[in-house]
């Protein structure tokens, strides 16, 4: 009986999908140069992809071919041997489309399975934002800000390489150094990422996490239908109205809050969050009116508080605010729940202001695109000298 290898690669539809496709074809070619035979392909479920939206591709590899004949026989791989997390913010757990549910992160992984994620994050930032485990993992990182090129532009920052070289250190049964650096030489022809890769290699390093660390909650959840429970046709119900808001310390009744998908929460989307300053807004509705995904609870007073279950992190109410600084987007590594910020400012408004001034420093350095012609190019160098200094 054979060996069979299962490597997957959660990564943020569209934005990530070249990279994301990259990485799984190279480490199955890579095995390939070993006498392994392999697969790589993406998850049905995340099709279509669309902006930010987790999904998922994977490579699997048998030591032979009716080892990895029976290995496909199932739709997706039940478990994985790496998870790797091409944007850390996808710690937080991975919504891919609607009937899922939140999964963890790590959850697919063996015991001793490693997360491999790509952070400027420290191991102990990424633990608090991934689940806990009942069995211990590994954590791996490869330093870097996550690699985002847009579905027509593929920036080559090494990202991929750098992941290759990693696996080959993490799962050397998979495959070798020397079988990655001739897969880099064979289809890229590019003797610089060898050097990344090699780099890679000779600096990766794990820590070993316990069941009892990591982010205690339980995924959010909810009863699939049965089939027998399914309406005729493909309908999907529409969300009914919205309803008054209870002010929680008066219970009066005040404010609005729209009624949201209970089945498709989609916070996972999100690499960044707003931050509002309620002290400077001045209530002109142009947030609760352009947000694409009705986020905002309008709130007793006639404010807005960005609800963030809803919030999908696309930063429209940021570029739509017209004063300044009033609503900040941050990048969401720098928060542990998504409690409400109005709830917060009303219980501590000179501790609400602190915060806020704290969390406004942590602006990403990332979008989820490219806010001008050219970025892609200029991040370039900048993450190939991350890669130098690793
Ligand atoms: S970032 Fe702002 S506009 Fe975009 S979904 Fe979130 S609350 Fe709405
Ligand atoms: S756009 Fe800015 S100023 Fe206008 S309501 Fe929203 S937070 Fe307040």
């Amino acid at each position: 009986m054979g060996r069979l290898f299962a490597i997957e690669i959660i990564y943020r539809g569209i934005f990530q999908k070249l990279l994301a496709g990259k990485i799984s074809r190279a480490i199955v070619l890579a095995a390939h140069n070993e006498g392994k035979p392999g697969i790589s392909f993406g998850r049905y479920g995340d099709s279509p992809e669309r902006n930010g939206i987790p999904a998922k591709n994977f490579a699997i590899v048998g030591t032979d071919q009716i080892t990895l004949e029976e290995g496909m026989a199932k739709y997706e791989p039940k478990e994985v041997d790496i998870s790797i997390v091409v944007d850390d913010t996808l710690c937080k757990g991975v919504e891919s489309w609607a009937w899922y549910g939140l999964q963890p992160a790590n959850r697919l992984l063996k015991p001793n399975g490693t997360l491999l994620v790509t952070s400027k994050e420290s191991p102990e930032t990424l633990i608090a934002m991934t689940h806990r485990k009942e069995y211990p993992y590994k954590l791996s990182i490869v330093k870097g800000i996550p690699s985002f090129s847009g579905l027509w532009v593929y920036k080559d920052d090494h990202t991929d390489v750098r992941i290759l070289g990693a696996i080959a250190k993490l799962l050397p049964e998979l495959v070798s150094l020397e079988s990655v650096k001739k897969m880099i030489l064979d289809e890229w022809h590019d003797s610089l990422k060898v050097t990344s890769a090699t780099r890679s290699y000779d600096r990766t390093s794990t820590v070993t996490v316990q069941p009892s660390q990591g982010n205690p909650e339980e995924p959010f959840k909810f009863e699939m239908p049965k089939w027998w429970e399914m309406r005729d046709g493909v309908t999907i119900p529409c969300i009914p109205q919205g309803k008054a808001m209870k002010d929680a310390e008066t219970a009066k009744v005040g404010g609005w809050k729209p009624e949201r998908n209970p089945t498709f929460k989609k916070y996972t989307t999100r690499t960044m969050r707003p931050v509002v300053n309620f002290d400077t807004c001045i209530k002109c509705t142009l947030c609760w009116l352009q947000c694409p995904d009705s986020c905002f609870d309008v709130t007793p007073e006639g404010l807005y508080d960005a609800n963030m279950e809803a919030c999908c992190g696309c930063g429209v109410c940021e570029a739509v605010c017209p004063v300044a600084n009033c609503i900040t987007m941050v990048n969401e590594a720098a928060f542990q729940n998504n409690a409400s910020q109005w709830e917060a400012w009303k219980d501590n408004k000179t501790g609400y202001l602190k915060w806020l001034q704290e969390k406004i420093e942590q602006r990403p350095e990332r979008s989820h695109g490219f806010r001008f012609r050219g970025q892609y190019a200029e991040q370039v160098p900048e993450m190939l000298q991350i890669a130098k200094d690793a």
